[in-house]
């Protein structure tokens, strides 16, 4: 019997078995495949105290628990911790710092993070300096005694640039600064920021994780004692965890995280590679071209290189990638990414709305670029659809 598969295999078990068994136990109770949902909030007690580890499911529910050593275990961690929703999980790592504080951030990033950054931390006067990471002496002349913390996206949203993790953390580890991945984009399947010296992973599990478009969720990764116990307890005195039901459901998309990962990678290679040869289309951001600025980066430390394309159609403005975008019949326009159906979206008016104009078009987010989110349908009917839509 695999009763207790989780950490006696995780070094041994490759991703593709981890996925369906890391962490896991089969239920005491009848034996269940799955973990049950313990839709509870509560838990008897024979005298105060004496509880079988579970007293109330803010602190601790067993569906949760399963998905949390799932989590560590398809990121090669020794702890994970879900939450609400990615910016919760963010909201939690930001709680870690004070007062005064500064962080060294990407410059180009999902919108909702500088958002949190910038509409909430900076009023509780958190310091963020927004460099692009891939300058390493700008890194460094952004570190004084009050640094806290360095927050890497990679690759980015929505430009698809690389970031190299492993420089980063040099730096970071000779400042004695934590770093911590939004490893979102490119899911536990492709990168595994913890090889390369981060302190902390963060999932919008949302996206790739659970893979289905029908729940929000977050997580987070950490291999140290301390992190985890001072996140955690953030966690529960804070409160922002995700119900046993969406645990249930991230769970079970994770059984197939791996399968859907390799027709992603797919699909983007094929999608992206008709982009580059197409005459209609003026730019494609994809890590995996080798005309990518940062491909050596990304086969240093990707997998492969998944299913976010970005690109800018010749001779575009606002309305006419509008138009693109509203002609597409498979791709559903939608905000989010990483499900099994293909989206597309327009960052400038959507995904990354909150960020000042000249700010973004500064990191290269114009008007008319689109960013797609290629699902796992059959890719050549995914080329025709883009043909038709910019032909139509
Ligand atoms: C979606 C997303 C988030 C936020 O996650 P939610 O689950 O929507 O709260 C953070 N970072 C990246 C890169 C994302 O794509």
């Amino acid at each position: 019997m695999l009763l207790f598969l989780g950490n006696m295999t995780k070094k041994k078990l490759h991703f593709n078995s981890r996925v369906i068994h890391g962490g896991q136990k089969i239920d005491k109770s009848f034996g269940a495949v799955m973990p049950p949902i313990y839709q509870t909030s509560t838990y008897a007690q024979s005298t105060p105290g004496g509880h079988k580890g579970y007293e109330y499911s803010r602190t601790h529910n067993p569906t949760r628990t399963a998905l949390e050593n799932s989590l560590a275990s398809i990121e090669g961690g020794k702890y994970g911790l879900a939450f609400a929703s990615g910016l919760a999980a963010m909201d939690t790592v930001f709680k870690l710092l004070k007062p005064g504080d500064e962080v060294i951030v990407t410059h180009d990033l999902y919108g909702g993070s500088y958002r949190l950054f910038t509409k909430i931390f900076q009023v509780f006067k958190l310091k963020f300096h927004f460099i692009d990471l891939q300058d390493i002496k700008e890194v460094k002349s952004k570190i004084n005694n009050k640094t806290k913390l360095i927050w890497v996206e990679t690759p980015t949203n929505p430009m698809m640039n690389v970031v190299d993790i492993d420089s980063i953390s040099h730096i970071a580890k000779s400042n004695k600064l934590l770093l911590a991945v939004d490893n979102t984009f490119a899911s536990p399947y492709l990168q595994n920021p913890l090889i390369f010296g981060a302190d902390i992973v963060m999932h919008s599990a949302t996206k790739y994780i659970a893979g289905h478009s029908d729940v929000i969720l977050g997580a987070l990764i950490v291999n140290s004692d301390d992190l985890h116990d001072r996140l955690s307890f953030i966690q529960n005195a804070s409160g922002a965890v995700p119900g046993p039901m969406d645990c249930f459901l991230t769970l079970r998309g994770i059984k197939t995280l791996a399968v859907r990962m390799e027709r992603h990678c797919f699909n983007g290679k094929k999608i992206a590679e008709f982009l580059s040869n197409s005459d209609s289309i003026e730019k494609v951001y994809w890590p995996g071209l080798k005309n990518h600025p940062n491909h050596k980066i990304a086969k240093k430390q990707m997998n492969d290189y998944g299913g976010m394309i970005s690109f800018t159609p010749k001779g575009s403005n606002f309305k006419n990638a509008i138009k693109i975008i509203e002609n597409l019949k498979i791709f559903t326009l939608a905000e989010s990414l990483g499900g099994v159906e293909s989206l597309a979206g327009h960052p400038a008016s959507m995904t990354h709305a909150s960020i000042p104009k000249k700010i973004r078009e500064k990191s290269g987010v114009s008007d008319s670029l689109i960013r797609l989110s290629v699902g796992i349908e059959d890719y050549q009917d995914l080329i025709d659809d883009i043909i038709q839509a910019i032909n139509s």
